[in-house]
């Protein structure tokens, strides 16, 4: 059996023209399973005949639109043909490019040659923005490496290289930050009316952030390096993450503030930024919105030291038969100080901390080194805790109150931000090691992307 696909073109004009794209074959009356339907190589050759047909077309019609002389419709005479390879993503074809002299009555010295390349001004890249866009989802996505294979294995698209991918993923994102910074510098203040500007503050943006680390490429002045992550949550908007590597990010604080401002934040409405005991953080949110910022610290990470603590103490308490004094009111404040923290009374927590650790300072320890140590580990941790829940009085709530409000308390959701943005596509264990320019732009894509901003938004080309 034969299957020839032809292409049947009708111009705007109603001229027809037909080309013989492939012809297939195949036994009369198949004998095995491998041998029923279409094939990849066989798509491969299908797509990237009818992709060559198609844009030669196009730009063959392109190039006799442009020959007429806009002033006078005269035809322009032609001066040389040249050509072009544009890259698509079904397979690279190459198109003619021809020059024209430029049409008398529009030179102002009549002697002089002055030509003109219509094609050359359509073709502002080398590659199609389609394929660009599918190269830089796939590079944000998984390796450049494994992005280029996927490529090669389905499509007809040349050059497939991971060289090629790192490229495209890294132009992407300089278009991504660019249309944020524009959308940044918005002016975006709208004077609202009181009840309007109450609504918008009882639904105020959620900012929560997270700090991960990536292994720098050799060479680098550090061995590891810090990428900041989060997302922006708003009752009645989908959530929108965001990542950054602040040492190379053009304008840091321009990325939150787009992110905010596609959750429809205003300038001058409140902002709640949630984080570890980082100030850095906070302070990022603060630049980004240039106005109020409700600081609130953690519940995750404040739960996770409090744990520290009584774990030490759970310890002690296996061992307390034989080797030390435990008292009871020491065991109860190790017990009260999660319940303190959850209902902020971040005083009494701070007492209690500082009554452990000055019993565990003065602890008769008998004759056991393991308790000594163990007791010493609890009085340090008890310290820490304590200038911990200090420093970061500002950010401390009532999260218990705040919980059962059903408002966000913890970063735990950012981290799993982290985990999405950074850790699933620059993962220690695949022995990835990252510049930190790299990174960020892998990061500006990729979080496009998980949001599902990629496919919608028609990135503006940056200028
Ligand atoms: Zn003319």
């Amino acid at each position: 059996m034969q299957w020839t696909v032809r292409l049947e073109a009708r111009t705007s004009a109603g001229e027809v023209k037909t080309t013989e794209l492939v012809t297939l074959s195949r036994p009369g009356v198949v004998s095995t399973l491998a041998e029923i339907g279409l094939m990849l190589a066989e798509t491969k050759t299908l797509l990237a005949k009818l992709q060559a047909s198609m844009l030669c077309g196009q730009v063959a019609a392109y190039a006799v639109h442009h020959r007429v002389c806009a002033a006078c419709g005269v035809l322009q005479p032609l001066k040389d043909r040249r050509t072009r390879r544009l890259q698509a993503l079904f397979g690279t074809v190459e198109v003619e490019a021809p020059r024209f002299k430029v049409c008398r009555c529009r030179l102002t010295t009549p002697l002089a040659e002055v030509t003109v390349s219509p094609i050359c001004a359509l073709l502002t890249a080398r590659c199609t923005p389609e394929l660009e866009r599918v190269q830089a989802e796939l590079g944000a996505r998984t390796s450049f490496r494994d992005g280029a294979r996927i490529l090669e294995a389905l499509l007809p698209v040349s050059p497939a290289n991971h060289e090629s991918l790192r490229t495209r993923t890294h132009a992407v994102a300089l278009q991504l930050e660019a249309a944020d910074r524009q959308t940044a510098a918005e002016v975006t203040a709208v004077r609202d009316e009181p009840a309007k500007a109450a609504a918008a503050d009882a639904n105020r943006p959620v900012v929560m952030l997270d700090g991960a680390y990536i292994r720098a490429v050799p060479g680098h002045q550090v061995r590891n390096f810090e990428a900041i992550c989060g997302k922006v949550e708003r009752e009645g908007h989908a959530t929108r993450r965001f990542a950054l590597v602040r040492s190379v990010a053009e304008q840091p604080h321009a990325l939150l503030r787009a992110a905010l401002q596609g959750q429809g934040w205003r300038e001058g409405e409140a902002v709640t930024a949630i984080s570890d005991g980082d100030p850095a953080l906070p302070a990022l949110v603060r630049s980004a919105t240039a106005g109020p910022v409700e600081p609130i610290l953690d519940w995750f990470h404040l739960s996770m030291r409090v744990h520290h603590v009584e774990q030490v103490m759970r310890g002690l308490c296996a061992l307390e038969p034989l080797s030390l004094v435990l008292p009871d009111h020491a065991q109860i404040d190790v017990e009260r100080l999660r319940s303190l923290l959850w209902n902020g009374r971040h005083g009494k927590a701070c007492e209690a901390l500082g009554r452990i650790a000055s019993w565990a300072k003065d602890a008769v320890v008998l004759n056991e080194p393991v308790a000594e140590a163990t007791v010493r580990r609890l009085a340090a941790r008890c310290a820490e805790r304590r200038r911990y829940i200090e420093n970061n009085e500002g950010a401390l709530i009532d999260d218990g109150q705040r919980s059962r409000a059903g408002k966000p308390i913890s970063t735990s959701r950012a981290e799993g931000t982290v985990n999405q943005l950074v850790n699933a596509r620059m993962n220690k264990r695949r022995q990835m090691r990252w510049s930190p320019r790299g990174a960020h732009r892998v990061l500006q894509v990729r979080a496009a992307v998980l949001d599902g901003r990629f496919r919608q938004q028609a990135i503006q080309l940056a200028a």
